[in-house]
């Protein structure tokens, strides 16, 4: 056997892919043409330092750099705006506990701003929270993927010490699969999502394997154990 771990990203890898307008949610939650730009604008930015730099933000230094506070309503309204858009993948339940029953190890690494609990959340509110085993945040972390030490945070999650025995599954060329190869780690790509070109670098990386669902994923890592 030479797979201990498979680990994930989360957005558009075990939720199907969603385009949102980031201006309307910051609107639903402010009320306010003035505010929800600034918010827009600022989330942007930090959006890019994770693609250039590789560093992570988190909604606190978000709503610090456009200079306003949320009161607790607000940043419920903003966390449960996503509601919509954040369900699990109905592949994801069973594809767990398949990975799970051979022995390995499940972990999560999303390159996100937003702070574990709301991740919990969701991930219970869909019945798999109890099936991972360690998850990174890169809102928890300095780093964003794909630097290597946010790889090393995940693998650590998952108390896997050779990357070369762990499987990276995400939908993005260049954070996930050129970051998770970089990390030593087998990539796999599930190429769904419709990346906006600004989150684009040109740099990508090239996958193990591409895999059409999630659960197609099962038959290919048994082949490589
Ligand atoms: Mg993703």
């Amino acid at each position: 056997m030479n797979v201990d771990a498979v680990v994930f990203d989360w957005g558009g890898t075990l939720t199907p892919w969603h385009t949102i307008d980031p201006h309307e949610c910051w609107l639903a939650v402010t009320g306010d043409e003035v505010h929800a730009a600034a918010l827009r604008a600022a989330e942007d930015a930090a959006w890019l330092l994770s693609r250039d730099e590789h560093r992570s933000a988190t909604v606190e230094q978000i709503l610090a750099d456009a200079a306003l506070t949320l009161t607790d309503e607000q940043l419920r309204t903003y966390y449960t705006w996503w509601d919509d858009h954040s369900y699990t993948d109905p592949q994801v339940p069973q594809l767990f506990q398949a990975l799970r029953d051979r022995g390995l190890r499940v972990g999560v690494l999303s390159n996100t701003i937003w702070p574990r609990i709301e991740h919990e959340r969701i991930f219970s509110r869909d019945e798999v929270n109890h099936l991972i085993d360690g998850a990174v945040y890169s809102s928890e972390i300095p780093w964003t993927k794909p630097d290597p030490r946010a790889f090393a945070a995940a693998l650590d999650a998952v108390g896997v010490t050779d990357p070369g025995r762990a499987v990276f599954v995400g939908d993005r060329l260049f954070d996930d699969i050129f970051g998770a190869k970089r990390a030593g780690m087998r990539a796999v790509h599930i190429p769904h999502s419709v990346i906006p070109t600004a989150q684009t670098t040109g740099v990508e990386g090239q996958p193990d394997a591409v895999i059409d669902q999630l659960l197609d994923l099962l038959p290919l890592i048994d082949g490589w154990m």
